[in-house]
């Protein structure tokens, strides 16, 4: 099979940085998805807590068909930590790994409950404490729970983007996060990884990324990369010359 030819961009702006670059980029973003939002449905922290650890490893989509149910039986920190195992695995389970992310979600209010009266915390520090929480869904709720940017959110798409737009060279979601965090201003943390997560999905998919329809190509290193007549970007250090 030979080298896919696709036809990009080559009108590239020269970016002395890769900072410029990435400022670039989201400024694009922003006019490609001036609307994007968290696609998750809650009403309060506690609910978005819960929707962001059934979301590992399952679509938003799907989610939000089973939260609607979960929460009218059971709104609230107290009720969900008090509800059974049981109850809960088969409210969430087409969710997928439903037996954990139910023993996450009854440990997680739990601990709300006893040691942060009911209410989710509102640190990056307090809520890596509870169950089944990681940095990626404490950044979910710390941004659309509170409104506070603590860091940049890394699911599958974000990781994948961001290899791809050269703006990291780890696959590691702690340390990709840790480059974006250098590259973009901090109130833009979370609606970059918004808008990353539309773009992935609509255009720089897992496989066949859309590179000849991509709004981004001419400040991408890996669309020259699959398109040889554009050799003007050094696809090692993802620069554009
Ligand atoms: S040019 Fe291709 S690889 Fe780069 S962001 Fe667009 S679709 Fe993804």
């Amino acid at each position: 099979m030979g080298t896919k030819i696709i036809s990009v961009s080559t009108n590239r702006k020269k970016y002395t940085t890769k900072k410029q670059r990435a400022q670039s980029i989201l400024v694009r973003l922003k006019r490609l998805y001036p609307d994007a939002t968290c696609s998750l449905t809650y009403a309060s922290p506690v609910q978005l807590l819960v929707a962001t650890i059934l979301s590992a490893q399952c679509t938003d989509e799907r989610v939000n068909k089973v939260t609607p149910e979960l929460f009218r039986q059971f709104p609230d920190a107290e009720s969900l930590a008090n509800a059974s195992i049981e109850e809960l695995e088969s409210l969430v389970r087409s969710t997928g790994f439903y037996r954990n992310k139910a023993k996450n979600i009854k440990a997680a209010c739990q601990m709300i409950v006893k040691e942060f009266g009911g209410k989710v915390p509102q640190t990056m520090e307090e809520l890596l404490r509870l169950p089944g929480v990681a940095r990626k869904t404490a950044n979910v709720v710390m941004a659309h729970g509170f409104g506070i940017n603590a860091g940049v959110t890394v699911d599958t798409h974000v990781n994948r983007l961001s290899q791809r737009l050269g703006l990291t060279n780890h696959e590691d979601a702690v340390r990709i996060e840790r480059d974006l965090m250098k590259l973009l201003p901090q109130p833009d943390w979370e609606n970059w990884s918004i808008r990353l997560i539309y773009h992935g999905r609509a255009v720089c998919k897992a496989r066949n990324p859309a590179c000849e329809e991509c709004e981004l190509a001419d400040l991408c290193p890996t669309a020259p990369k699959i398109s040889p007549q554009n050799a003007n970007v050094d696809v090692i250090s993802g620069a554009v010359r």
